[in-house]
């Protein structure tokens, strides 16, 4: 019975990975029995190791852990308590193991201290955590030292880690700054709102992102762009960890794309626009044009000679000239036109937002002129001139494809015309103008004869008492006959001549007026108009303050009429010579007022004194409809500014009736009076008196 007992404990110790022993606790760790598992641990049989016959445990134990061994187990004993070790073994062979030794102190039959423990190898165990160890300390590396930015982020936008780079490329010193900066991601590092949630949404739908550009905002506000990848890390069960993934930074790509694009659309020589987006310029202008009435105009212009001046001067010459033409002819320009480099010595202009031909024919006038301009080139002066053909849209064509087509076989026309001209396709345009450049001839002549006249509208009070007039430019041309001011007027805008124009209506009125003012003996207002193009330049205050002074009519006497134009340009400019204007001591009056948009707005913040409600207010009044509402809220809206209220255009009785029952304070129009020469005025006046 006793024996069986026995032998399975052999067989199970002997059956052992490892090795079974026991030990006197003596200097030599004695060994009085070890199990056949010695010599697969240690090479050793078991008759070599017991009573150290070859050799000593210790002596195996490797010379480096030895001393540390024995200390722990002397240890162990000395408080009774197990002990566990890990060290190194050299085995017969010269190999080094790994293994793990656990034992306990124990008295034996003969009451001897004795150690009993159990030696097993560990080098498996130690390799792969060395392994693990070693692939943490990898993946460390590799996190800390990537290229790319590297994080986990919560679901509702947190950093829950970040490596190194992530933190360089946004800003931040160290990740722990970064992760504490961004709490909010979606609000905080997006520049586009909603990218986060359309991050999420990717997410959600497909459990990855891939290639996720995004502009995001640096620490210290400079943007970015990167390019994610990122999954959504699960646990065990499935359930959401976080979302992790790749951040590169692709700003340079961006640049380099947006420079392909500008490359792709800009020409290198000139920067202007290249032809590629020529048609698309077009479409939109003429949805534009269609949509507010406007003119479109599409210019082709071709450079006499150019071929002349690359032949002969070579091509760092005509380089030049062409980027001296582009500047030039940027310069001509509004904001809403484009001007595009369609190849060679070929430009096109597209002119947007005209509502006037005329504005186009003066536009296209000093593109010749400033084209022409000398330029110098291999140091001498050269004058290159140009040809310009020009379609019109609705006129010349409603596509882009005709107006092109159309504009080109004008610039030929142009060509053929002896060059250094602009041409219309269309015939009606180019006598428009012939007429045009005719006219402005003729009045440049009219102003050196003097053909200009002024005429007289008197104004009333509720009680037709005249109290003033207005002063209104008259042409009686010798070649062409009596000129209408709308015709003139944006003529002599469009080409400058409306300052030297106002100088001499200014001189005649108020040269009139003095003289009117004296032989009536009680002082009438002078009203003149001024043009808003008057006011791109300060100068026009020093004009009107010389001409007052030359008539030495009094200040008070004195009403300018502006409208709206003045401050559609530079405001502030405007203002600025308003406030001069004022300090003259003049009055100043909101002309055409009810025709523009903002009306209002202009009243209470501009010094004005007086408000001419325009003749379409005026017109139809006495039928009582929507236009009598305006024209009430107008005057009571004039009182309570405590402005003048004048009304122009009052042709009937009905009218006047009626302006003056709500409050307006003066009249102008047929009913009182034609406009009329100062001789005529001056004998209306004498009547008027006299009656
Ligand atoms: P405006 O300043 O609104 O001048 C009033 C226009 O209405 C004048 O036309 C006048 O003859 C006309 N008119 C006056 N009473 C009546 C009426 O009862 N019924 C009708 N149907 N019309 C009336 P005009 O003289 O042909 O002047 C036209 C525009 O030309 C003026 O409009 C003004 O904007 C401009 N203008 C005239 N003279 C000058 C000037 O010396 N300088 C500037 N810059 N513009 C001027
Ligand atoms: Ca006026
Ligand atoms: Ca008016």
């Amino acid at each position: 019975m006793l024996d069986d007992p026995l032998r399975v404990l052999d067989t199970l110790v002997n059956n052992l990975e490892g090795m079974v022993y026991r030990c006197r606790h003596d200097d030599n760790w004695t060994m009085l029995f070890v199990s056949q598992g010695c010599l697969d641990l240690t090479g050793y049989l078991q008759e070599e190791l017991v009573w150290n016959t070859h050799v000593s445990y210790e002596e195996i134990t490797h010379a480096e852990d030895r001393a540390r061994v024995r200390q722990e187990i002397e240890r162990a004993l000395a408080s009774n308590q197990r002990f566990s070790i890990h060290y190194r073994i050299v085995t017969r062979q010269g190999q080094i193991k790994w293994v793990n030794e656990r034992g306990i102190g124990l008295s034996d039959e003969t009451g001897e201290p004795v150690i009993e423990g159990f030696i097993e190898d560990d080098t498996a165990n130690k390799k792969m955590l060395e392994a693990l160890q070693n692939a943490e300390h990898y993946y460390r590396n590799l996190v800390e030292n990537a290229a790319v930015g590297i994080f986990q982020t919560t679901m509702d936008g947190r950093y829950l880690s970040a490596n190194p780079t992530l933190a360089r490329m946004y800003g931040y010193d160290t990740p722990d700054a970064l992760i504490h900066a961004l709490g909010d991601i979606g609000r905080q590092l997006y520049v586009e709102a909603g990218r986060r949630n359309e991050f999420r949404h990717l997410m959600w739908a497909y459990g990855e992102v891939v290639n996720f550009e995004s502009e995001v905002f640096c620490r210290d506000g400079r943007r970015i762009w990167i390019s994610e990848n990122a999954h959504i890390v699960r646990n065990v069960n499935g359930a959401f960890v976080c979302y992790e993934g790749t951040v590169h930074d692709i700003t340079e790509r961006k640049q380099h794309q947006s420079l392909l694009e500008r490359q792709a659309n800009y020409d290198q020589l000139t920067g202007l626009l290249n032809r590629n987006l020529l048609h698309e310029l077009l479409e939109q202008g003429i949805s534009r044009a269609e949509r507010m009435s406007y003119f479109l105009a599409v210019v082709f212009i071709d450079l006499d000679n150019f071929k002349f001046i690359n032949d002969s001067l070579g091509h760092a010459a005509g380089d030049t000239l062409l980027v001296k033409t582009a500047e030039r002819l940027r310069g001509c320009l509004r904001a809403s036109d484009a001007v595009v480099r369609q190849g060679g010595d070929e430009f096109v202009l597209v002119l947007n937002d005209h509502y006037r031909i005329s504005s186009i024919i003066s536009l296209l006038e000093r593109v010749l002129i400033e084209v022409s301009k000398p330029v110098l080139l291999s140091g001498r002066e050269f004058q290159v001139g140009a040809s310009l053909g020009t379609a019109v849209f609705p006129q010349d064509g409603r596509d882009a494809m005709t107006l092109l087509k159309h504009a080109d076989a004008a610039m030929y026309a142009a060509k053929s015309k002896g060059r250094n001209n602009f041409q219309f396709y269309t015939s009606e345009l180019n006598r428009v103008a012939d007429e045009r450049l005719n006219l402005e001839n003729a009045m440049r002549v009219a102003l050196e004869q003097d053909e200009f006249e002024v005429y007289f509208q008197p104004k009333t009070d509720a009680s037709k008492r005249v109290v003033g007039m207005e002063a209104l430019a008259r042409w009686n041309s010798k070649e062409w006959g009596t000129i209408s001011p709308d015709r003139f007027i944006p003529i002599a805008e469009e080409t400058g001549l409306i300052l030297p124009l106002t100088e001499a209506i200014l001189c005649k009125a108020f040269a009139a007026a003095s003289f009117m003012n004296n032989a009536l003996g009680h002082p009438l207002r002078i009203a003149v108009n001024l043009s808003p193009k008057l006011f791109l330049n300060e100068e026009i205050v020093w004009h009107i303050a010389a001409q007052m002074r030359d008539s030495g009519l009094s200040s008070s006497c004195i009403e300018l009429e502006i409208t709206e134009g003045v401050f559609l340009d530079n405001t502030e400019r405007a203002v600025r010579i308003l406030n001069e204007l004022k300090k003259l001591g003049v009055a100043l009056a909101m002309d055409d007022f009810g025709t523009g948009y903002s009306s209002l707005g202009y009243l209470r913040r501009f010094p004005l004194d007086i408000i001419k409600i325009d003749r379409s207010l005026v017109t139809g009044i006495e039928q009582e409809g929507e236009v009598a509402k305006i024209a009430r809220a107008v005057i009571s809206l004039g009182n309570s500014l405590g402005k003048l209220v004048v009304a122009e255009g009052v042709e009937n009785q009905a009218q006047f009736d009626f302006l003056s029952l709500h409050g307006c304070d003066e009249f102008q129009g047929y009913l009182i009076s034609k406009p009329m020469s100062a001789s005529a005025m001056i004998r209306f006046l004498q009547e008027r008196t006299a009656a």
